[in-house]
């Protein structure tokens, strides 16, 4: 008979809810002031950018007439990277959405919960949906936008988002702080012109609208579908001398270690065979 002050032993109990491991990229890219540093850097350098060059164009009408934009000509390679003459059209800056102005929190959150699943199409369209208000914008990009619109330039959001959830993703970006985005005007998605996940189609239609002084993304798709290849063939023509000026002039990018394509190769992608190290008491050959 048990008396009032024996103690039962306890079965160990598992946590309810484990709280799951972070993966690094999760804690830089949402939870670090470097990242946070990294975006207000990029966003502050592109609009300087841009404020140099409307202060050039309208101290200079031949520096007008020559101005191009930051999108390539269709026929364009990465080794001759044509550019679409501007004309006398109306500048904007064209951003991509994801990662680059707003940041998925309530999604990321629910995909630290659930380590190692795939990407699922499906559970992505219900976030786009269901997420409007669970998303943040990224730091220094309301400012960002902002300002440009306060010197005349349009903002227009080029996403891979679904045309069928145009309406949530316009939802989400004004709850964001970011503003008014307009599907078919300032907004353009998937599905949009035909198109599937390449963007240069869009580019294309809105370069024909407006002079595109600059470019915003996470992933170099969204500056040209023409990266394409290994994760070393990528990174040699982003270094490469015809593409490696446009960066933090007329292309801007911003950090995500969480999720893309920037995410692929193996060892032998990633270290070069001749530099590589195995210190002399590892026992390994
Ligand atoms: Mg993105």
């Amino acid at each position: 008979m048990l008396s009032a002050c024996t103690t039962v032993p306890q079965a160990p109990v598992a946590p309810v809810s484990a709280a799951p491991t972070i993966p690094p990229g999760m804690q830089f890219l949402y939870g670090s002031g470097e990242a946070a540093a990294l975006d207000h850097q990029a966003y502050n350098v592109l609009v300087d950018a841009v404020r140099r060059r409307i202060a050039s164009e309208k101290a200079d009408p031949k520096a007008m007439s020559d101005r191009t934009s930051a999108v390539l000509q269709p026929g364009a390679t990465l080794d001759q990277p044509a550019t679409i003459p501007c004309g006398d059209r109306p500048r904007a800056v064209v951003f991509d959405v994801d990662e680059t102005l707003l940041l998925n929190l309530g999604f990321e959150y629910d995909d630290a919960r659930h380590p190692g699943r795939p990407y699922d199409a499906a559970l992505w369209q219900q976030w786009e949906q269901a997420g409007v208000d669970r998303v943040e914008a990224v730091p220094g990009a309301i400012a960002a936008v902002n300002e440009l619109r306060a010197m005349g330039v349009t903002v227009v959001f080029n996403t891979n988002r679904s045309a069928a959830t145009a309406s949530f993703t316009e939802q989400a970006i004004g709850h964001a702080g970011l503003g008014t985005a307009k599907h078919g005007e300032t907004l353009w998605l998937k599905g949009d012109l035909g198109s599937g996940s390449g963007k240069d189609t869009r580019r294309q239609a809105i370069a024909a609208r407006y002079c595109v002084v600059a470019m915003g993304g996470d992933q170099l798709g969204d500056f040209s579908d023409l990266f394409t290849g290994t994760p070393q063939q990528r990174r040699a023509v982003a270094s490469s001398p015809p593409i490696h000026g446009m960066w933090g002039r007329f292309w801007f990018v911003m950090p995500n270690p969480v999720y893309g394509t920037a995410l692929k190769g193996g060892i032998d992608d990633v270290f070069p065979a001749d530099k590589r190290w195995t210190p002399t008491n590892s026992g390994e050959k």
